[in-house]
């Protein structure tokens, strides 16, 4: 019996524009769409960031309503991951969308050197996240950009701070961040096993090593996420034609590493959520 994977499609985000690639979707009609192919190619998760029109980033709460109308009636059962990544707003208002409910949000438990700025997640902003996240019963999925992240994590679970069992996502080749280094990464695994042992696990890559870590995930039995947020391009010379050729990119890959794609009910299921209504 092979193991499902559950392959997490990230759309948007809040960095490429339609120049590093014009199959970024920006208007919510476009997001649902390219969402739609992924889902169909194969991806159970969206990580979600919302734009305004002209492609800047945005926390409105407004927008997040429309994206989630439109992947209820497009995927179904699809589980929607809202971001309160730092870049689409300031302080406790990037969880302003989180009494929308969303099956799952992103929470990030520290700080980091990205590109050219502070990922600023002070301990007071962490927890101010955490409790909304509590009390609008949407499960964090964590950003871990370093091992103190892993251990914050493991920390505010036992407090029941956040809601368990923990999903940890492992974020290398941000510049400036963890690069891609696989005894790192292993140690990443090996340490959320030690510490929570019914952790769910997820491996992100940025850039030309998003296949990279999607192959590592496979092989270590962790999850997958692919898309367009983190990576604009299939190969040196090809531009991605969609976030959907991206998740098929994985489901290509699950085979080799007796794996198969996540039904919508197992990722559920593996991630401790409530069935689809
Ligand atoms: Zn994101």
């Amino acid at each position: 019996m092979t193991a499902p994977c559950i392959i997490t499609v990230a759309i948007t985000g809040s960095l490429p524009t339609k120049a590093d690639n014009p199959a970024v979707p920006i208007t919510i009609a476009e997001q649902v769409e390219s969402t739609q192919e992924a889902f169909e190619a194969g991806a159970t998760l969206a990580h979600c960031h919302v734009r305004k029109d002209d492609g800047t980033p945005t926390s409105d709460p407004e927008r997040f309503a429309r994206l989630m109308e439109g992947l209820r009636k497009h995927c179904p059962g699809m589980i929607v991951q809202l971001s309160t990544g730092g870049r689409s707003g300031a302080g406790r208002e990037r969880g302003g969308m989180l009494p929308l409910k969303p099956d799952m949000a992103s929470l990030a438990t520290g700080s980091v050197n990205f590109p050219t700025r502070v990922y600023d997640n002070s301990p007071d902003l962490v927890g101010w996240l955490a409790e909304d996240m509590l009390t609008y019963d949407a499960k964090p999925e964590v950003e871990a950009f370093d091992l103190s992240m892993i251990f914050k994590a493991v920390e505010m679970a036992s407090a029941d701070q956040i809601r368990g069992p923990l999903h940890v996502q492992f974020v290398m080749g941000v510049k400036n961040a963890m690069p891609v280094d696989r005894s790192t990464f292993e140690f990443y695994v090996s340490t959320l096993k030690r510490l929570a042992p019914d952790a769910t696990w997820t491996g992100a890559g940025i850039g030309k090593d998003q296949i990279t870590l999607n192959h590592w995930s496979l092989e270590l039995g962790g999850h997958c996420r692919t898309g367009l947020e983190d990576n604009v391009r299939l190969d040196r010379r090809t531009l991605a034609p969609s976030n959907a050729a991206l998740v098929q990119r994985v489901v290509d890959l699950c085979e080799q590493y007796d794996r198969r794609p996540a039904s919508v009910a197992e990722a559920r299921s593996l991630l401790s959520l409530p069935a689809a209504a």
